[in-house]
Formats: C-alpha cells, structure tokens, sequence
C-alpha cells in the first residue's frame, strides 16, 4: 500500500487538466482534499485502477482529515520517547509521568502510554501534528523574525496548496466577519500586534511553544481588495517538520470555519 505524504504526492497523479469533473475548480484543489480526508481520489475519473488499487487502502482508513491510524502509529512513538529529557526542547514542563505543553495558551497534557489530556477540544488534525512536534521539534528559540510559508525550507513546493488550505479559507471569513475574525483569535488566546506590519488586524497565536503564528489581514480599501498573510518564525522548519507546519495551520483554519459556521456564517462562505 503507498501513501501520500502530502497533497503534492496526490497533484503528481492528477491529469493537470482543471477539468472541473470532480465538482473542483482546479487539480490542485482536489489533491488537497483528497490528501485532508474531505475527497476520495477515485472521484477524479482519469485515475487508472492499478492507480486507485495502490492507493484505495489509505482511502477506507481515512477518518475526516488524519487517520486513526496515524494517530495510533505516533502515540505509539511516544511510548518510546523520553517525556522528562523532552520537556526543555519542546518548550514544557514534565510532572506526574505527564509532558505539558501550552496549546493556544492552555495545558495539553500527554502521558508516557501516549494517553492526552486537555480541557480544549483537539481534533484529530491537531492532535496528530502536535505529537509529531512533540517527537521532533529540535528545541531551536525563537527568533521572532516573521517570514512566509514559502520561505521555510521547503515551503516554496507546498506554497500553492497552504495558500488555497489556510489563508484564502481565512480571508473569506475575514472578509465577510471582520470583527469575528479579531473574537476568534481573543478565542485562541491570541495576542493583538499594534500596527504589525501596517495591516488592519495582526494577531500571534501559540498552536505550539515553539511555532508561533502570525495572521495579518488587510481590508478592502480604495478599490484595494483585502489581503490576509500568515507567518511563522523563522525557526519554524527545523522546530517542526515543513508537512507539521502545513497541517497545523490547515487545521486551525478549520477550527474557525466550525466556530465561524456555529456563528451563523453560511457555509458557502466558509467553505
Ligand atoms: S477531474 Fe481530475 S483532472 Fe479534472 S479537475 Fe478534477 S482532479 Fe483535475
């Protein structure tokens, strides 16, 4: 059985034509909801069945957007790990055979049977990658010099796809619900940036101790469209892998579409 490690591996097997047969704009935007969980590769219909029979397996095992499986595979890891001699480089502290580490600024816990505990709730998305921070982030401190996606190592292939998984969905919220845009990062415990790089609205979130988020969004003005740009540390890539990096983001974005749909916002906005 062969996996996708990302929604690039699942771009390189689409024709690239945007033929739109799978209710998609673009390939691209198909890999990526193939790869988060939300499409099933088979839906393209230029798949060929030695293709999809290479691939089906994944498919069945996918739950929303992370497997089960891979949660199960990672918890697994962290049995193996030394919670205690983590606890520095991972920005926590260790007690009671529990690692705690600061979620958006609240305790999330993981035991040494790989067992979490939060009073926030985590989805499998965000859990996944926070056990994998957990497992590999180098301890690197923070440099707070803010660069893009496509400037962390790696980051220029992936750019397209964090593009259309994290900051357009954003923007369309932003744009449409301003002042809930700023309610949702006082929700994240995010901290407001006065006059952050000139744009209306700048707010840093702490996802991970470690791996610091910047949202930017400018308003529409003077017949300008609206921009919104999120930056991480420059640390960021040897702190967590690049896939962490872009999941982590991709599923903070659909906290706030959930949050953002429980507003009453319709879901064709949000979506
Ligand atoms: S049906 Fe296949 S080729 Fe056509 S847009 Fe969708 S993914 Fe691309």
């Amino acid at each position: 059985m062969r996996s996708f490690a990302n929604a690039m591996d699942v771009f390189r097997l689409l024709e690239k034509t945007n033929c739109r047969k799978c209710n998609e704009k673009t390939c691209l935007a198909f890999a990526s909801k193939v790869f988060l969980g939300q499409k099933t590769l088979d839906l393209c219909p230029f798949i060929n069945q030695e293709i999809l029979g290479q691939y089906q397996e994944q498919q069945s095992k996918t739950n929303g957007i992370e497997t089960e499986f891979t949660l199960f595979d990672l918890k697994n890891e962290i049995k193996k790990c030394n919670l205690e001699l983590s606890a520095k480089r991972v920005g926590g502290i260790f007690s009671n055979d529990r690692l705690t580490i600061k979620i958006f600024g609240k305790p999330f816990s993981i035991a040494s049977n790989g067992k979490m505990f939060s009073d926030i709730h985590i989805n499998s998305f965000i859990a996944a990658p926070i056990l994998e921070y957990v497992l590999h982030c180098k301890g690197v401190p923070l440099t707070n010099k803010w660069i893009s996606f496509r400037e962390l190592q790696g980051g220029q292939e992936m750019n397209g796809l964090f593009v259309k998984t994290s900051e357009e969905p954003l923007k369309k919220i932003a744009d449409r619900y301003p002042s809930l845009f700023e309610d949702l990062m006082v929700i994240f415990n995010g901290k407001k940036i006065e006059n952050g790089y000139e744009s209306d609205i700048s707010l840093v979130l702490y996802p991970l101790p470690r791996l610091p988020i910047r949202i930017s969004y400018w308003k529409p003005e003077d017949g300008m469209s609206s921009d919104l740009r999120i930056f991480f540390d420059s640390s960021a890539d040897m702190n967590a892998k690049l896939n962490v990096v872009y999941r982590l983001s991709a599923g903070i974005v659909r906290m706030f579409e959930k949050i953002s749909k429980k507003h009453g916002i319709p879901e064709s906005v949000v979506a």
